[in-house]
């Protein structure tokens, strides 16, 4: 998953955060603004260039801001937890920690960023006209307003492109969830389109060059991840249909291995030869933590099994009648918890393989 390299803070509760790769857009932003758009728009501008285009790329990622917020707070509305919005290379991304709770939340989730852009670049542009008539020819302001306008109005446009995870494919999945009633069908079906918008993007800038035009290797780079991204996605709604009618007490081996936390690593391996979730016990029998078997990467056979594990603390927390695939949204292990708050096991990546799930990762609806 995305993490932010650096936190701004919360807005509105919902915690935001920026990815290094933004650095990199402004700065290539900004030095085409400065240095192609705004002289070739306002050619004897009575301000610096740079100062307008450093206004203009801050206003840009303000907006996609704005676009990301909505979706946050419009899924906070419908229930759904919200873990954070990163701004990154390809714009932003608000991460959900839930699924919609049904069709009308997808899309109401998925329209809600679109719908921010255009009100943004409607708003903008009236600024730009206002400004334009007010302010003395030669002022940027006019044209900064203008192209932020502009340009949220584009954000839109293509985020509005029918395939996951794209919000057009968001709509287009909610949409045939409403209609059907199947959820994974629906999902696999936008992240086909997805692949298929993917493709068209990538097809764009190679027919261009063909046809002696200029190299353009930024819309190859958004289609090539638009087509990673679906797949990625088809791949998750195909597991999710697999775990769909199961719950995490299903998962749970019976009877849930145990350890004392004292064990070394050797005798861990040793008392379970298979793949499993071992819950370590402390010297009260009590559980203290939880470790996958075989432990993943190079420990040395003498290690404590407690050094290597997960403690409790740090787990999330399931009940046994929670649906299966809310483990693939914490993100394995988790702990299995009664309501008399008895531990009664983990669920870990074994556990999901043996249900029939391939490589647990991250399943998050995350709208661009
Ligand atoms: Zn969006």
């Amino acid at each position: 998953m995305l993490r932010p390299t650096i936190r701004l803070g919360r807005i509105a509760g919902v915690e935001v955060g920026v990815h290094w790769s933004l650095l990199v857009i402004g700065a290539l932003l900004a030095s085409s603004l400065a240095g192609g758009l705004l002289p070739a728009l306002v050619p004897d501008a009575g301000g610096s260039y740079w100062a307008a285009a450093v206004l203009a790329t801050g206003l840009f990622f303000a907006s996609i801001l704005g676009h990301e917020l909505a979706h946050a707070l419009v899924a906070l509305r419908r229930g759904q937890r919200v873990e954070g919005i990163t701004l990154w290379l390809m714009g932003g991304v608000a991460r959900l920690r839930d699924e919609a709770r049904d069709a009308r939340s997808e899309l109401l989730v998925a329209l809600a960023g679109p719908g921010a852009s255009v009100g943004i670049g409607v708003a903008f542009l009236a600024l730009g006209a206002l400004a334009g008539a007010a302010l003395p020819s030669g002022s940027l302001l006019p044209a900064v307003a203008s192209y932020v306008g502009a340009v949220n109005l584009l954000l839109a446009a293509f985020n509005l492109l029918p395939g996951a995870p794209l919000d057009g494919g968001r709509v287009l999945a909610g949409l045939l969830w409403w209609w059907h009633g199947d959820r994974r069908r629906a999902q696999i079906a936008a992240a086909r389109a997805g692949r298929a918008v993917g493709a068209l993007l990538v097809a764009v800038p190679v027919v261009q060059l063909l046809a002696g035009g200029g190299l353009n290797p930024w819309l190859a780079l958004v289609g090539w991840f638009v087509i990673d991204a679906s797949r990625a996605e088809e791949a998750q709604a195909r597991v999710a249909r697999r775990m769909d009618g199961l719950r995490i007490g299903d998962l749970l081996p019976r009877p849930q291995p145990t350890a004392p936390a004292w064990v070394t690593v050797e005798a861990l391996h040793a008392a379970h030869p298979h793949d499993a979730t071992v819950v370590l016990t402390d010297f009260a029998g009590a559980p203290a933590a939880v470790v996958a078997v075989p432990v993943p990467g190079p420990v040395p056979p003498w290690a404590r099994a407690r050094d290597v594990a997960v403690p409790l603390a740090a787990l999330a927390v399931l009940a046994p009648d929670a649906p299966a695939v809310a483990a693939l949204h914490e993100g394995v292990p988790v702990l299995v918890v009664d309501g008399d708050g008895r531990v009664l096991g983990a669920v870990g990546a074994a556990e999901l393989r043996r249900a029939g799930v391939p490589g647990p990762g991250p399943l998050a609806g995350a709208p661009g």
